[in-house]
Formats: C-alpha cells, sequence, structure tokens
C-alpha cells in the first residue's frame, strides 16, 4: 500500500532559510504568522494529510462516486467523516479574513496545508480546493450582501463551491457558450442550460453547493464579451442564514474518467434555475478569471504533489528491492541481491524526480509569497510587480508542473517494473489521477499560448524584463567560486531564454504560427530557468547555512547541493533543445495539408 509524509522540513527550509517569510510581517496576516504558529500548523496539516486523507486515496480510486435516480451523489466511503474533520479543524478557511469566519493568515499557508492534503488524496483534495476558488471570486466581486449571505459558511466548508464554465461543444473557447440567463423583475434571473465535466457538482459532504456559473443574458453580445458569472446556489438561503428550499440545478449524470474516481465530475443541468449576477454583466469572464488563475496555480500544485508522493514510493521500494548486483562491485554480499537503488538508471529516475520536486516547491511558495504580496501589501509599486509576477508565472506553474508532474508518475512506476502497473502498490493510480492536471483549467497548450501570446508583451514586456533583470542580478551578485556550478548554468539557461524572447518578437508577428509552434517549447525553458533560479537559491542558503554551521541539518543541507547539481547537469541541458525546437519555426509543422494526416 502507498504511504505519504508531508514534507514539513523542506517547506521550514524554505520560507525560514530561503525566503524570509519573517521579512514580511508589516503585511496583514503575517505577524500572525510567527514561525512557531507555522510550525504548529504545518504539523497539525501533515498528520491530517497523513492519518485521515492519504488511507482514503485508494478507497476513493475503487469505490468512486455513485449517483443516485433522485439525482443526489454519495462520495467514497470515508469521504465524509473526513470532510467533517476538515471542517472541524478550520482548514479550509485559514486564509480568508477574520470578517468572514476565517484566520486571516497568508494565503501561502493555504498554499502550503494544499499540497499536503492533495498529495496525501487528489481526488478529496479537489472539494475543499474548488471552495477556496470561489470564496477568491466572491472576496473579489461579489456584493457586500452576497458576501455576507455565501462566505461565512463556505469559509468553514460548510458550504462547498464550484466553477461552472464548460458546455458539451465549448470547453477552451468560451465564446462559444450558451447557458442563457433572463433578468427577472426582482433583479435576479433564470438561468437554463447544460454544464459538463462540473468537478464537485454535486456530493454528500456539505449542506449546501454554491455554483459559479457562466452564462449569457438574453441579448448579450455573442462571443466572450456577452459572457456573465452567477451564483448559483443548489438550496436556497433563508434571511437567517439557514438552508431553504431546493434550486432548479441537478446533477444530470457523473462521467466515468480515468482517475481522481473520488471527485465527483457532474453534468449539471440548470432548468430555470435561479441566479443572481456577480460582478458587472458581461463581465463574467474577467470575473471568472479571479477564479481561474487561483485555480490554475492550485492545479499546477496538483502536478507537484503526485509527483512527490510518486516518488516518496519509488524511493521506499528502490530501497526494499532486490534485484541484480551493483556494475561496480557487489553492495549487499550478505543478501541474494543489491536493492535496486544501487542502479544508476534507478537514481536517474529518482534523482530527476527529486530535483523537479524540490525546486518546483520552491516555485510554488515563492509565487504564492507574491500573490500575497500582490493582495496584501500597502507598498503599490511592489504590489504591481507581484501582480506583473502572478501574470508571468501562472501560465508556467500551471503547465510545467503539470507535464512535469505527470512524466515523473510515470518514470516513478517504472521503478517498480511490473508491480508498478497492477493496481496493489498505488502507483499507477497517481498516474491515472496526476493525467487530468494536464487538461483542466486549461489544457497545457493553451498555458502556453497564454504565455506567449499575451503575458510576454504584456505592459511593453514589463514583466519579462523583471524577471530577466532579477535572475541575471543573482548570477552577477554570486560569481564565486562555491556558487559557480550553480550560477553559470542558470546564467547560460538565461541567456537561451532571452534568446528565445528575442526570437519570437523578431519571428512571430510576421508568422503568428511561429509563436503557437514554439509555445510549449518555451513554457517549459521558461519554466526550466525559473526552477533553476530556484535551486541556485537554494544552494545559497544551503552554503551559508553550513558556513554557519547548520544546526543538524548538515546532512540536509549536503543534499541540497547535490540535488540542486544533479539539476544543474542533468536537467537543465534540456533547455538547448527547446531553444533549438523553437528557431525551427512552424514550417514543416504546419506544411502537409489536413488530409495527409
Ligand atoms: C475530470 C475533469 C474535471 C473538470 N472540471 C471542470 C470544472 O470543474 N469546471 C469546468 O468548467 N470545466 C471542467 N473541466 C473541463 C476542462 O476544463 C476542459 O476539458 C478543458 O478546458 C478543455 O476543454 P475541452 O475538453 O472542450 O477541449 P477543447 O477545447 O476541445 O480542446 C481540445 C484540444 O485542442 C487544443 N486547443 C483548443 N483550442 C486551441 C487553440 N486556439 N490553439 C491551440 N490549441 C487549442 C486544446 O489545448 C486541447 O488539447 C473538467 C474536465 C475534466 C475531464
Amino acid at each position: 500500500m502507498p504511504t505519504y509524509k508531508a514534507p514539513v522540513e523542506d517547506v521550514t527550509f524554505l520560507l525560514n532559510d530561503v525566503f524570509h517569510m519573517e521579512r514580511y510581517g508589516n503585511m496583514p496576516g503575517f505577524a500572525d504568522a510567527s514561525p512557531d504558529v507555522v510550525a504548529a500548523i504545518l504539523e497539525e496539516a501533515a498528520k491530517f494529510a497523513e492519518e485521515v486523507v492519504q488511507p482514503l486515496n485508494r478507497v476513493g480510486d475503487l469505490e468512486g462516486c455513485t449517483r443516485h435516480a433522485d439525482g443526489s451523489v454519495t462520495t467514497p466511503k470515508g469521504f465524509k467523516e473526513a470532510y467533517r474533520q476538515m471542517i472541524d479543524g478550520g482548514w479550509v478557511g485559514i486564509s480568508v479574513p477574520a470578517e468572514y469566519g476565517g484566520q486571516g493568515l497568508p494565503s501561502t499557508m493555504t498554499t502550503i496545508v494544499s499540497e499536503f492534503i492533495a498529495s496525501a488524496n487528489l481526488a478529496f483534495s479537489m472539494y475543499s480546493g474548488l471552495t477556496q476558488g470561489a470564496i477568491a471570486a466572491l472576496l473579489h466581486h461579489a456584493s457586500v450582501e452576497q458576501k455576507r449571505t455565501y462566505l461565512p459558511k463556505m469559509t468553514t466548508g460548510e458550504w462547498t463551491g464550484t466553477m461552472n464554465l464548460t458546455e458539451p461543444h465549448c470547453g477552451t473557447d468560451l465564446g462559444m457558450l450558451r447557458t442563457k440567463a433572463v433578468p427577472q423583475a426582482d433583479g435576479s434571473y433564470k438561468i437554463t442550460g447544460t454544464k459538463i465535466f462540473i468537478s464537485a457538482g454535486e456530493h454528500d459532504m456539505a449542506e449546501n453547493i454554491i455554483h459559479l456559473v457562466l452564462a449569457r443574458i438574453e441579448g448579450a453580445p455573442q462571443g466572450t464579451k456577452g459572457i456573465s458569472l452567477f451564483i448559483v446556489p443548489k438550496f436556497f438561503v433563508n434571511a437567517d442564514g439557514t438552508v431553504g428550499a431546493r434550486n432548479g440545478v441537478m446533477c444530470g449524470s457523473i462521467e466515468h474518467k480515468m482517475g481522481i474516481h473520488g471527485n465527483s465530475t457532474c453534468v449539471m443541468n440548470y432548468d430555470n434555475a435561479t441566479g443572481w449576477l456577480l460582478g458587472e454583466a458581461n463581465k463574467g469572464l474577467n470575473a471568472m478569471f479571479t477564479m481561474m488563475n487561483e485555480a490554475r496555480l492550485a492545479v499546477g500544485l496538483q502536478g507537484l504533489t503526485q509527483s512527490e508522493v510518486a516518488y516518496q514510493n519509488a524511493a521506499n521500494y528502490a530501497r526494499d528491492r532486490l534485484q541484480g548486483r551493483s556494475i561496480s562491485g557487489v553492495k549487499y554480499p550478505d543478501k541474494p541481491a543489491d536493492p535496486i537503488i544501487v542502479h544508476p538508471d534507478i537514481r536517474r529516475a529518482l534523482m530527476s524526480i527529486k530535483s523537479f520536486n524540490e525546486g518546483a516547491r520552491a516555485l510554488v511558495l515563492w509565487t504564492a509569497l507574491r500573490a500575497d504580496i500582490q493582495h496584501r501589501s500597502e507598498d503599490e509599486k511592489a504590489r504591481q510587480a507581484a501582480e506583473d509576477h502572478m501574470g508571468l508565472m501562472t501560465p508556467v506553474i500551471k503547465g510545467v508542473l503539470t507535464d512535469t508532474g505527470f512524466a515523473n508518475t510515470v518514470a516513478a512506476q517504472q521503478v517498480f517494473g511490473g508491480h508498478g502497473y497492477i493496481g496493489e502498490h498505488g502507483m499507477e493510480q497517481f498516474v491515472r489521477d496526476a493525467r487530468i492536471t494536464q487538461i483542466y483549467e486549461g489544457a497545457n497548450g493553451i498555458q502556453a499560448l497564454d504565455l506567449v501570446g499575451r503575458k510576454l508583451g504584456r505592459d511593453g514586456g514589463r514583466a519579462i524584463t523583471a524577471f530577466f533583470n532579477e535572475v541575471s542580478s543573482f548570477v552577477k551578485a554570486n560569481g564565486d567560486e562555491a556558487m559557480k556550478p550553480y550560477v553559470a548554468p542558470l546564467g547560460e539557461a538565461l541567456a537561451q531564454l532571452q534568446q528565445a524572447t528575442m526570437w519570437f518578437m523578431q519571428n512571430a508577428m510576421k508568422q503568428p504560427d511561429n509563436a503557437g509552434a514554439g509555445s510549449t517549447d518555451y513554457m517549459h525553458l521558461f519554466g526550466l530557468v525559473a526552477l533553476a533560479y530556484m535551486w541556485a537559491q537554494m544552494a545559497k542558503t544551503a552554503q551559508d547555512k553550513l558556513k554557519e554551521g547548520a544546526n543538524g541539518s548538515e546532512e540536509r543541507m549536503k543534499a541540497k547541493l547535490v540535488t540542486g547539481r544533479f539539476f544543474m547537469e542533468r536537467v537543465l541541458p534540456e533547455s538547448a533543445a527547446h531553444l533549438k525546437r523553437i528557431t525551427a519555426g512552424a514550417d514543416t509543422m504546419m506544411a502537409l495539408p489536413a488530409e495527409a494526416f
């Protein structure tokens, strides 16, 4: 059976030593997040994830969700009780402002807790994850009255949230959506239409479900300019805040799918359901983007979580499984064979995954702290810079962490040989569960296009210029002998990324297919540079700590330095191949007629 151990020490190293969370103390919520409080939260979250949520992962996969004739859905055995513990622990709303019943802690803390819970059980984590996205949309766009009505119960987790974009004929191209909203005399709307693939659309764990639904108001313009966002509760909310009569929204069926069986993926039928406008009419995509950007980062994190849990199990297996002898001489003569961890090829897999996981965790936390600056800093310039950073990094984190996260679950499965393919060890579930992360919240091809087509050129390239400056300043400031193995390759990859950016500027305007053809490579090249920058910072911190006499963490710091070097030597060189493919342009890709495929 698979196991999971939350990476508490690694998170603590990143927060305290690499990113110096104490420096953010002047922002709301950070003063409350003292090292002691953070340590207590991490310990409790780890315990909850490891002991309550993880044991349900396999159950959820085998049992899945069941829809009944009345449209109700039951979740797998144990989910409801575990979710009750999630509510009792106050985990859903730890970063929601206190006025709505949350703890007001930095959203970085939510990110960390989400990593632990999603590693333990991705399907389970989605119920609260979507609620957190819906809370973000309500916090930014809802009226005072709407906030008062919905936020307190969503903050506790007693009510969950969903996002309803997709329809049978439109996924990526939301401009085609048909769900319609008819204005009523009392200011509400009647919503009619069918949404498909709605995660956590119906289930038995919450008293109410608050659906955020994209629809077109009768007579609104066609295309994306005529889309509005509505709040459609499953049950109406009475004036005293209690749950009232049933609204006209039902789960028509649940999808049978490749993975995340414990999460109910629903067809939702809206039949004259009553909804209320969230934000401005015809500006629904803007409002939904608040939720989607949040969700994209959360899905990027999901890629890391499956990579992490798959890695942990592969590393344990590699230490135990006896097969063959080391090519450099027998290592365990008293055993019938050596454990497979002696074989370089097994280590290639494990080190590749490990170096990605630790770099990706740093990238996620670095960006989570920027998200807190964006929303909490009083310094306008800092807020602006953080917003730029978020815009640039969101597609990179979503696309790269899920593409590589999925590939890593396959590599970890490979460590098990045939035992990874059969169900018993749980490795094939990680592969199946991780696969969706590349698809939902905007398929990864779309993330790459967002990066190249929208984010690079925005505000005259302000965000990308700031990123280039930040990384090259770090490289220049750390040119000493000890740091050379880290900053020299980082500088080289940065130059390749700059070259690719320049190539787009010169070749994509006159031939847009050149941008489309190179966008996925560009996104991965960007991801490699960002991860290498994280590794260079972690290496610098580890070296400093070792100089200061690392206080019991010597072995971990030495391991960091080795893992960082591995990343620079064996993972980062992919950057050259990406650049080569980008600069090859679109010609051969676009030359054949459709019939030739
Ligand atoms: C398990 C699951 C859960 C989901 N949960 C939700 C949910 O909670 N709420 C919700 O609203 N939706 C949800 N979705 C829907 C999901 O977000 C969509 O499936 C996804 O956005 C892609 O849309 P599509 O499936 O219609 O693919 P399409 O839009 O048909 O795309 C097909 C392929 O073409 C590519 N493509 C499309 N347009 C372009 C273009 N212009 N340029 C280049 N390539 C392009 C895409 O990248 C993709 O690879 C879920 C889906 C699944 C499977």
